[in-house]
Formats: C-alpha cells, sequence, structure tokens
C-alpha cells in the first residue's frame, strides 16, 4: 500500500525558527571584556551554537576544526570553547600545555557522547576477548566521545574519526590486518558508513547493545561480524524519519534533501545527499541561485544558511526545530560570567584532561590525521 503523506503535520518553515535575542547590556558588557582580554583569550563557537553566542566567537567551526586552530594560537593562554564537553576535552589534549580550555556552562554535553562510558567499553572489550582474537579487531571512536574512549582506541591500536574522514580510516583498518572494527558510539554513522560507502552488506554489521549481557549478540554474530556497532545515537539526529524526505518533496517539488551521517540509516536512504557538517555548507555554498534544500541536521546550522543565503530555499528537514539541547546550555550570560572571572584573575569551569589519557587520546587522534592526510 503507498504511503499517505501527513502535510499538516509540516508547519511553514518561519514557524520553526527560533528568535534568539540578548540585551544590549549583556552584549556590551561581552564585548568591553573580549576587547580588554583579547591577547589572551580566543572564543571559539561550534556550528550548533545559537547566534547570539556565534556572533561573540572569534572562529566557528566544526569541534576538529576548533580544537586545532586553537591549538595554533599558542600566544592565547586562554581557549573558551563554546560547544560541549567532549570537545573542550579535544581542544585541551591538542593545545600546549600552557593554554587553558574552559567550557561556559559545565553542564555542556553531548548526550551520544554519554552513551559510551570507558567502564562499558572495557567491559564489552573484555567479553568479546573470550569469544574472539581482540588483537584483529580495531576499535574506531567518532570524535564525538569522551577523551577516555578516544584513549582505549588509540591504546588498543585503534583511532578517532570525523563524519568526513569515516571511510577513509574504516578502509584503513581493514587494509591493516584488522578483520573485524567496533565502532564507538554512534550506530548510525557506522552503519551508513560501512553499508553506504563500503558495501558491507547490513548481514555483516551487528549492533552490540551495551545494556545486554554480551551485547545482546550470540557468539557467532559476534564472529562473523565484520562490523561491530556500539548502540549510541544523537539525540538531534534521530528526530530526523524516513517519511520526512518524502513529505518535503510532495510540499516543495525540486527540493533536494541533504543530511548528515548521524541521521538513521532509512533517512540517509532516502536522501539524495548525505555529508558531514563541512560537506552540507560548502553544497549551499556552492549551489546555484533558485535552489531547494531541506536539511537534516541541527537546527541552528540550518538556520544559518537560510540566513546566509537568501537567494536560495533552504528549511529543516522535520516538521518541528531540532535542536542540541546541551549545545544550547552555552549562554550569553554564562560567556559573560566566565569572562568576568577572568578579569578578576579567576579560571572558571576549566576543562583538564588527566595527562595519561590526552597521551593515549592523542595517539589516536594523531593517527585519524595521518590516515587522512595519506588517503588525501
Ligand atoms: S548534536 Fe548530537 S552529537 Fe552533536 S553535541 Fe548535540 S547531542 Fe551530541
Amino acid at each position: 500500500m503507498a504511503e499517505v503523506l501527513d502535510l499538516t503535520v509540516l508547519a511553514p518553515q518561519e514557524e520553526v525558527l527560533i528568535a534568539e535575542t540578548t540585551s544590549p547590556d549583556i552584549v556590551a558588557r561581552i564585548h568591553a571584556l573580549k576587547e580588554e582580554l583579547r591577547d589572551r583569550v580566543v572564543i571559539l563557537g561550534h556550528h550548533y551554537q545559537r547566534d547570539d553566542i556565534v556572533q561573540f566567537a572569534d572562529r566557528t567551526g566544526d569541534s576538529f576544526e576548533l580544537a586545532r586552530y586553537a591549538a595554533n594560537l599558542k600566544d592565547r593562554e586562554f581557549i573558551i570553547f563554546c560547544g560541549v564537553h567532549f570537545m573542550a576535552e579535544t581542544a585541551d589534549i591538542v593545545s600546549g600545555p600552557d593554554q587553558k580550555v574552559i567550557l561556559p556552562d559545565l553542564k555542556a554535553g553531548c548526550s551520544m557522547s554519554d552513551m559510551a562510558r570507558l567502564d562499558q567499553v572495557l567491559d564489552a572489550w573484555d567479553y568479546l576477548d573470550n569469544v574472539i582474537d581482540t588483537t584483529k579487531v580495531c576499535p574506531i571512536t567518532y570524535m564525538n566521545s569522551s577523551a577516555a574512549i578516544k584513549a582505549f582506541c588509540g591504546e588498543h591500536g585503534g583511532a578517532v574519526s570525523t563524519s568526513s574522514n569515516n571511510k577513509a580510516i574504516f578502509e584503513w583498518a581493514f587494509n591493516n590486518g584488522f578483520e573485524k572494527i567496533f565502532f564507538f558510539p554512534d550506530q548510525h554513522l557506522g552503519r551508513n558508513t560501512a553499508h553506504f560507502q563500503l558495501g558491507i552488506p547490513l548481514h555483516d554489521i551487528s549492533l552490540f547493545d551495551q545494556t545486554q549481557p554480551g551485547g545482546g549478540l550470540h557468539d557467532e554474530e559476534l564472529t562473523s561480524a565484520r562490523v561491530l556497532l556500539w548502540r549510541g545515537h544523537c539525540s538531534v539526529h534521530q528526530h530526523f524519519q524516513a517519511s520526512h524526505p518524502n513529505i518535503m518533496r510532495a510540499l516543495y517539488p525540486g527540493i533536494q534533501i541533504m543530511v548528515h551521517p548521524e541521521c538513521n540509516f532509512e533517512v540517509v536512504k532516502n536522501s539524495d545527499k548525505v555529508g558531514s557538517t563541512a560537506f552540507i555548507m560548502k553544497t549551499v555554498e556552492e549551489a546555484p541561485a533558485g535552489s531547494l534544500w531541506a536539511i537534516g541536521t541541527e537546527h541552528h546550522l540550518v538556520n544559518r544558511l537560510k540566513h546566509d543565503h537568501p537567494d536560495q530555499f533552504v528549511t529543516t528537514l522535520a516538521p518541528y526545530a531540532c535542536e542540541c539541547a546541551t549545545m544550547y546550555r552555552i549562554s550569553p550570560e554564562a560567556l559573560l560570567d566566565i569572562l568576568e572571572h577572568l578579569k578578576q584573575g579567576e579560571i572558571k569551569n576549566q576543562i583538564s584532561v588527566p595527562a595519561e589519557t590526552a597521551k593515549w587520546a592523542n595517539v589516536a587522534l594523531q593517527r585519524m590525521l595521518d590516515i587522512t592526510k595519506r588517503a588525501s
């Protein structure tokens, strides 16, 4: 039976845009403190940050791009990372020993990153070790994971990956003697990469449910799978549903559907383009006037693309605003508070990764950089 599209669930795009305003007094105080501390402080803003934070950022970008940028600013003593916890950890790992990384709100975590705790991963690895030869298993973790998980991967011969280079990292693993990949924490990025980019059949990809004994898998499944996926997901991208592309196509003939690979398998399958944040931004930037886009990624980024490209039609793929609630915790008030403390000589909310963890996490990060460089 043909799918019935419920077009009434889709509000006009203007209705899903959220107005954000900050009092002129706070804006003026942040600018004044920024100016006062300009030789010591750099403010970074992730692409998913709200506009009333982005306005103060010295640089915007994705998490790793920002961390590397900050690390090159050796003269800046303080890196204020307007993003989430794992991003600030990465910045601390790659920055110099005299640089201090600050997260304006310590509650700004990432639900996906929190879905893979080190104790769970160690338990899973121990279990696997009783069933298969784990020296043939390559642990790979998405950038969106804690420093502890990155360190685990570094120490066990694996690497970090991003949504832009996940395919290259998977290929490196299979070309370097590993028979199996254990991918943390985003099952969707792992499945989409393995199946759509590497052509691995779905029956060779198994979901390891960390809440179940043995991952909820039979030993034969653990043995035969080429890719094991940790049961994690992004709570923002999971809102996009396979029916959304069809609704958009019915509403706006000629529209192109472009989604982030953190979206689930069915959404990706039903889309015209899939790629990282950088890919999505570049695609819209290079598209001709009159192009129509329904984009499946975080709402603030979509909103910014819509604003920056008025000659195109840009809207969110979902009928409601899919925004990252934890990113949203970084408020102008929190940023002001950090700057006021720095002015008084107090460092508030510093993120500091223990040395041993940083050492191994850096191994995994460096491996990723080397692989990506060789692959490009
Ligand atoms: S958008 Fe998803 S993956 Fe990114 S920080 Fe938010 S919860 Fe984590």
